[in-house]
């Protein structure tokens, strides 16, 4: 039989449904069946298995699994001697310091000798160490921000997204002290050709889905006369396609655009005259 790639998937949680998403963007099929604990893709030799996130790093090192998605927290808390293959993006977060209210904090030095409740006293302790602070960790593995309430903790050191769940236990936000995004990890040598080829295809197409979803398709009218300043603006990925219009005078010009650069884009456009803005979602891309 030929060879498989297995990718392991969180089963249910903060980073299943857009692991999943981006592999379906990779046209590859399957039924993304959260009651099974693993299943092949119909038109791609990839066989997911959905595993606790928790334990995707010694899956993929015992080679139960190839390669795997996790947060960037979770592998490097872990120290488990993998390589990250690419950084997917999604699942922002930060590993924030926060303090009851009536704590003076003037910044990591002020933990010097607490009790820090927190699941990571790995990343914790590095950036501790790096500041010549000592501390002591209490690991729980959840419901951190209850610990200073109930006086096992002076201070707790947990992910946040928006920062909801600290406050209503009370606490405040004090420093963010990592930040970690959705990672695709696997060994760093998968020790065989035929699961390597696997990878690099199924990474030509996640490069294209995310590279796609970092562009926006722009297509606008503009007075002819700004034409020239418009590459300058746009950049694009050659030079912009230009059309003429019925009416004499104007253009109409096609590009595309970085997500991140657009609303300064549409500004410089805008006081050029452009109208009939355009923009449009880009499903897939390569250069
Ligand atoms: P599992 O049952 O698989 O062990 P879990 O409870 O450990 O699940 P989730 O809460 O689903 O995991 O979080 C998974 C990952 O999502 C985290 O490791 C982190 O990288 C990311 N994440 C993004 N935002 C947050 C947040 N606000 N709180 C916690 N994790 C977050
Ligand atoms: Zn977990």
């Amino acid at each position: 039989m030929a060879d498989v790639l297995r990718i392991a998937i969180q089963k249910s949680g903060r980073l299943s449904e857009k692991s999943l998403e981006i592999i379906k963007n990779c046209g590859i099929k399957f039924g993304s069946d959260a009651r099974v604990l693993k299943e092949m893709a119909s038109n791609f030799p990839l066989e997911f298995l959905y595993v606790r996130d928790d334990d995707i790093p010694t899956y993929i090192r015992d080679g139960v699994a190839d390669i795997g998605i996790v947060g960037r927290n979770e592998y490097d808390e872990q120290a488990i001697d993998l390589e990250v293959i690419r950084d997917l993006g999604f699942a922002k977060c930060r590993l924030s310091v926060a303090v009851p209210h009536g704590f003076p904090y003037t910044g990591l030095e002020s933990l010097q000798g607490k009790r820090i409740a927190t699941s990571y006293p790995n990343i914790l302790g590095k950036v501790l160490s790096e500041r010549g602070v000592t501390a002591s960790f209490i690991q729980v593995s959840g419901s951190v921000e209850v610990t200073p309430a109930v006086g096992i903790a002076d201070a707790i050191c947990d992910l946040v997204s928006t920062g909801a769940t600290l406050a209503m236990n009370d606490l405040k936000e004090v420093e963010a002290v990592y930040t970690s995004t959705a990672v695709m990890i696997g060994r760093k040598e998968m020790g065989n050709g035929e699961k390597e080829t696997i990878l690099k295809r199924l990474l030509l197409r996640i490069d294209a889905v995310m590279k796609a979803a970092s562009y926006k398709y722009v297509l606008f009218n503009l007075p002819e006369e700004h034409l020239a300043q418009v590459a300058d603006i746009v950049g694009g990925m050659k030079s912009p396609t230009v059309t003429r219009l019925m009416e004499t005078g104007w253009v109409s010009v096609q590009t595309v655009v970085a997500e991140d650069t657009f609303w300064d884009v549409f500004e410089q456009l805008k006081a050029l005259g452009a109208q009939g803005i355009l923009v449009t979602p880009i499903e897939k891309m390569t250069e």
